[in-house]
């Protein structure tokens, strides 16, 4: 991802996980995304059936490798992306469905089976807040002593009508209770959150940022509402728009990095469905174009983030 040169400004526009992971690692350092075998919850009937309705078949994971093998999963995924970036360190995220949802014995070992490879740097592990149990925080808690760890949490919004239109399955107590969790054991964790719901408004979207910066996350990653191919909402919003344009998703966004804390590091600010799955909005695949409308925008205005997080 090629985004235009801002770096000769007095202060970075936007704290981005890039840049962190630059920082923390002297190089270039990269996701690889990792079907680790695992199901959710929210789809084998112990919270809910069908999933989250966004939830495409991959359990949120189009990019990712599977297998039960991880240390093969690891061997493809570099392989895609060491063409590309031939000299960069590796993060395995074991990102599609549910990641600590297995007894912590089958953790463990997955876990671990991905650091053996000494290619890799760090674990970033996407999960919902009602699977972090207090043996999975002591394992998660071990990891964080040897390896530099992220847990990433499924929000995506704090407005009970959209929780349960989109069939969360879990109250937002269950988010908070995770997340002092996370934060009282010194667990970096990031909280995702979906820009575009159906019926939500921007003065919505807004108190769901402002909640989870106040929950004591280390990052937070804005998608973009994409209708793709299969996952539920297509059945019933296939022609739905979340955002206008380009323009009026890039103006959102800005107003939304202006009141998130310049510490708080940015993990997305839109989405990356395949362009194979997606409906709907049609120009979402232009991530790029995104991106740098989005740099351009706060430039634009003088501002960067948390300008106005006071
Ligand atoms: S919790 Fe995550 S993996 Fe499970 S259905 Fe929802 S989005 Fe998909």
């Amino acid at each position: 991802m090629i985004i235009e040169n801002f770096k000769g400004l007095d202060r970075p526009l936007i704290n981005t996980i890039s840049d962190n992971l630059k920082k923390e690692f002297g190089q270039k350092t990269i996701k690889l995304s990792i079907d680790a075998g695992f199901t959710c919850p929210n789809r084998d009937g112990n919270k809910g059936v069908g999933g989250c309705i966004f939830c495409s078949e991959s359990g949120s994971g189009d990019m990712a490798s599977s297998g039960d093998n991880i240390a093969e999963v690891i061997d493809k995924q570099i392989e895609i992306l060491s063409e590309k970036w031939p000299n960069a360190k590796y993060i395995a995220y074991f990102q599609s469905h549910t990641n600590t949802y297995a007894p912590v014995s089958i953790l463990r070992k997955k876990y671990y089976e991905a650091l053996s490879d000494p290619r890799i740097s760090g674990l970033a592990i996407a999960t919902r807040p009602d699977c972090i149990g207090d043996d999975v925080i002591d394992l998660l808690s071990e990891l964080n002593k040897r390896t530099f760890l992220w847990v990433e949490l499924g929000l995506q919004t704090i407005h009970p009508p959209s929780s349960e239109f989109i069939n969360r399955c879990y109250d937002l107590d269950v988010y908070e209770e995770a997340a002092q969790k996370l934060h009282h054991s010194g667990i970096k964790f990031v909280t995702h959150l979906i820009l575009g719901l159906p019926g939500e408004s921007r003065e919505d979207m807004v108190e769901s940022v402002r909640y989870v910066c106040q929950s004591g996350v280390w990052g937070i990653k804005l998608h973009l509402l994409n209708i793709t191919k299969n996952s539920r909402l297509a059945a019933t919003h296939s022609d739905y728009m979340p955002f206008d344009s380009v323009d009026d998703y890039v103006q959102f966004v800005c107003d939304l990095l202006e009141i998130i804390p310049s510490d708080i590091v940015i993990h997305r600010m839109t989405a990356d469905a395949p362009r194979k799955t997606l409906i709907s909005p049609p120009w979402s695949y232009k991530k790029r174009s995104i991106l740098n409308g989005i740099y351009h925008e706060l430039s634009r205005r003088g501002s960067f983030q948390g300008c106005k997080s006071n």
